[in-house]
């Protein structure tokens, strides 16, 4: 395994600037829970409980998305595949970004590697997320503030601590089944009372 991959000791995006700012955070509540109805749909269709939102600058949704591996895929839609994340069907869905610096990509789970990189890669102005992934989020494995492609975006991590315990809640029994077993204690040191007693997802 590539020992970047296996690093234990987790770079921390909570510290320094990171730290989401508690003023406004009510700004972002109907976008985050849009996308936690969104992950719902995912599991209800037999996916990985994720679902995202970008939202232009007038706060206006420009396209949906959720997590689709567990599904076909279409035409219109990215399916059946490990890279079917809810922020990559988002962002097939969006097209060719038009001012990305004012958009805002709204997630119910923190992003992988892969979701982060492609937001840096389109410029997205902004990212917030619902409930932090202390195993397959991105800051596990670089924090948000050192990535060279993230200066110009603006991190917010779980603004409302309701929405994070449902997130947390919703995706646990995910994090049991995908994750590894030190991925899955990551999680319950993370998030005790959200995944004590969780059975494994079913997929
Ligand atoms: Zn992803």
């Amino acid at each position: 395994m590539n020992p970047v991959l296996d690093m234990a000791a987790a770079p921390d995006w909570q510290t320094g600037d990171m730290t989401p700012s508690s003023s406004g955070a009510s700004r972002h509540e109907a976008h985050l829970r849009e996308a936690l109805a969104l992950a719902r749909e995912s599991l209800e269709k037999g996916s990985s409980p994720i679902g995202a939102v970008l939202v232009d600058g007038s706060g206006k949704v420009i396209a949906r998305g959720r997590n689709r591996v567990g599904e076909a895929q279409t035409a219109e839609r990215v399916g059946d595949a490990s890279v079917a994340h809810a922020e990559m069907d988002v962002f097939f869905q969006a097209g060719k970004l038009e001012d990305p610096q004012d958009l805002t990509l709204y997630t119910s789970l923190e992003p992988c590697l892969m979701c982060g990189g492609a937001s840096a890669l389109l410029e997205v102005g902004r990212i917030v997320w619902a409930t932090a992934d202390p195993w397959g989020g991105s800051g596990r494995l670089l924090a948000w503030s050192d990535h060279p492609a993230m200066q110009e975006t603006d991190i917010v991590p779980c603004p409302l601590p309701e929405l994070e315990t449902e997130g947390a809640s919703l995706f646990a029994p995910e994090a049991k089944r995908a994750f590894p077993d030190k991925g899955w204690a990551l999680w319950r040191e993370k998030y005790p009372e959200e995944t004590e007693g969780v059975q494994a997802g079913q997929r």
